[in-house]
């Protein structure tokens, strides 16, 4: 563990309040808030049952809140039961049977609204489908769909009959689909002809079938879906098409009662730090902290067009696309393809078009069209927007001013949402008509949430003293464990602290005024010289000078100082000859002094084109240390869009 704490050298200061625009139709104001933080402190217990009742609809009512006799893992509503699907669909039936549930577009501009109604049967004949197929409660099925509609309906139907789905993003390659199958021991696999993505058609179905040749006996079926037309090789006796699995189900399937602690998911993490762990989650807390951060941090109200960019591959697709939009009945939309097709202004496009109102992206694609200038934006009505957010890296401040700036125009409060796959939902997060904004905090722990950064000890910190980011009390969405690996989860998540804090992996620092900041990865901190330095700091200095697009920092071993500072990065026009640009090195050393001290400045800066990222677009810091060392890079680099970038981190190209 660490000796000492880590240094904070970043000074931002700037405030952003609530918009008075804002505020006048936002649900949740300081009173209601500030309620419940009192009632969260107060009893703890009843706060979260309270809110279970209210919020879902159970078959049979809980008669524990929280049963914590075998910690860490914790149980939420432990004799309750209930169905997920239920909750999102059929209980919207009454009131919002015509409401659209779902407007779907596809990269090539196909475009189809799904209303409640609609999407409920879907689900049912899909239900039925599966069961048809042999699968029962507690069987795991497999999904590895483009971001189409039918991923949501694959996702509630497993729910609806009690099946355990663990999605696998389209864009892993057949190795990875074979881990997760073979880790899961799957019987069934839903997948698709191929996915439209960059302008080009991804073959899922031919990566699925290169994975299932090399082992994976668990798997009985394939269903796929036909989305792209592209050539496949469906497999006698084993592979069905969607279509034909589908004929002759009803649309009506009864709900399966749930145990409030059945699993509903298995979700393996990107693997930014390693081999990648199959994060277990409930039915009934999973749900619960959904709906809620839905309606306190998303602000959802009956009129709003929701937008969630992430992809049912990650656990954001899972919260704020398969699941909590619909329990709470909104309007949502899914994009099937990526930002920059046809052109950098698709996003916008997409917003424009369906009056999005509330747009939720991560950092990176917001530093790539950021460096794709603000002319584009400017080019579409974005009026309709009213509230932004962010979610998956910490965000720089000036791609968060950006954001503010020339998306949000200044109108639109913007959500920094600290979570992780294992916390299910957001932890750290601003109430947006309430909470000021600073850019690149998260701000505040949402109600109920108990956060803090503590030492080695377990001792809170004072005011910016850097240090372990922990969640002191278990929360309802909390990770049940990792699938097949009791010891694996109480290892990574509650190794230390007497085992009573939740380690959440991340560094991060309070002010003054209680807000939080993450400065990094436990595992990515520097030690310049005896100093400890988190990366955020300064990678967001050196991407407030105004021709960097994007940093990257890392420790390179160093024989006086324990450990330099090594930076990657990405210039806003073209990459020096060579990625060398000594006059450039020069002054982005001496902006860095000024900005944050002489300590952080980077001995080494290497430019390329771009920075290797995982799947889910983070950067992946655990490759670029080792090409800093020298080392022999041994990582997987697949998810690198050009692999001329390899030779350009390495400084042969
Ligand atoms: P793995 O655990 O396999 O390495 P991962 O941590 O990238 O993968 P996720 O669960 O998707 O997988 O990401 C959670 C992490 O992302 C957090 O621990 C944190 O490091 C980072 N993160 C997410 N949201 C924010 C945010 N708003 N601000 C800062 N960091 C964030
Ligand atoms: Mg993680």
């Amino acid at each position: 563990m660490a000796q000492n704490n880590i240094e904070s050298t970043l000074h931002e200061n700037r405030h952003f309040p609530p918009s008075e625009s804002f505020c006048k139709n936002s649900a949740l104001n300081h009173k209601k808030l500030d309620a419940l933080y009192v009632k969260a402190s107060e009893d703890y217990e009843a706060f979260w049952g309270d809110l279970a009742k209210q919020e879902l609809d159970w078959i049979k009512p809980f008669s524990k809140t929280l049963d914590d006799s075998n910690a860490p893992f914790y149980k939420w509503f432990a004799d309750g039961e209930l169905n997920v699907s239920y909750n999102c669909l059929d209980r919207q039936l009454k009131d919002n049977a015509n409401k659209t549930a779902i407007i779907f577009e596809g990269e090539p501009g196909d475009i189809q609204h799904i209303t409640y109604q609609v999407l409920y049967e879907k689900v049912c004949v899909f239900a039925n489908a599966l069961k048809k197929q042999g699968i029962k409660k507690g069987d795991r099925v497999i999904i590895y769909m483009p971001m189409v509609t039918e991923a949501v309906v694959a996702m509630q139907a497993c729910a609806r009959i009690g099946a355990i789905h663990s999605v696998v993003f389209g864009g892993f390659s057949a190795e990875a689909l074979k881990d997760r199958v073979e880790d899961t021991q799957a019987k069934l696999v839903i997948t698709a002809d191929g996915g439209h993505r960059g302008g080009k058609i991804i073959p899922l179905k031919n990566t699925a079938d290169q994975a299932l040749s090399k082992g994976c006996k668990s798997v009985e079926t394939v269903i796929v879906f036909q989305r792209c037309n592209n050539d496949i090789n469906m497999q006698d006796g084993r592979d069905i098409w969607w279509h034909d699995a589908e004929q002759e189900q009803s649309a009506e399937c009864e709900p399966e009662p749930m145990n409030a602690s059945d699993p509903l998911f298995l979700l393996y993490t990107s693997g930014s730090t390693g081999k990648p762990k199959g994060i277990q989650h409930s039915s009934a807390g999973y749900l619960l902290n959904a709906i809620n951060t839905m309606r306190w941090v998303f602000d959802i109200q009956e009129k709003d067009v929701f937008w969630c960019t992430a992809d049912v591959g990650w656990v954001t697709g899972h919260t704020y696309v398969a699941y909590g939009p619909l329990a709470v009945g909104a309007t949502m939309i899914i994009y099937e393809g990526v930002p920059t097709v046809p052109d950098a202004g698709r996003f916008w496009d997409v917003c424009a078009r369906h009056h999005v109102t509330i747009f939720y992206t991560a950092p990176t694609a917001i530093r790539a069209l950021m460096k794709a200038g603000d002319e584009i934006p400017q080019r579409y009505d974005l009026s309709h927007l009213r509230l932004l957010g962010t979610v998956g890296e910490p965000i720089n401040p000036e791609a968060w001013m950006w954001y503010h700036r020339v998306i949000g125009q200044e109108r639109c409060p913007i959500v920094d949402t600290w979570w992780q796959t294992e916390t299910g939902a957001h932890m750290i997060a601003p109430v947006p008509a309430v909470t000021v904004t600073k850019p690149g905090s998260c701000t505040r722990a949402l109600p109920g949430i108990d956060a803090a950064v503590v030492n080695e000890q377990g001792e809170a910190l004072g005011p910016n003293q850097g240090g372990f980011l922990v969640i002191r009390k278990p929360w309802p969405a909390m990770i049940q464990t990792i699938w097949g690996d009791d010891q694996r989860y109480k290892d990574t998540y509650w190794p230390y602290f007497d085992g009573k804090y939740y380690l959440a992996g991340d560094s991060a620092r309070i002010d003054e005024e209680g807000y939080f900041w993450i400065m990094g990865r436990i595992d990515d901190v520097l030690n310049v010289s005896g100093h400890r330095l988190g990366t955020m700091e300064i990678e967001s200095a050196l991407v407030a000078h105004e021709s960097v697009a994007e940093a990257a920092v890392v420790g390179k071993p160093h024989e006086v100082k324990g450990e330099s500072v090594f930076a990657y990065v990405v210039l806003k026009g073209e990459r020096p000859e060579g990625g060398v640009d000594e006059d450039m090195t020069n002054e982005l050393r001496a902006w860095v002094a000024e900005q944050i001290g002489p300590i952080a400045k980077p001995d080494e800066i290497r430019y390329s084109d771009n920075l290797p990222k995982t799947r889910s677009g983070k950067i992946m810091r655990r490759l670029l240390r080792a090409i800093a060392k020298g080392e022999e890079i041994t990582q997987d680099t697949s998810t690198l869009e050009n692999e001329g970038i390899l030779l350009q981190l390495q400084g042969k190209a």
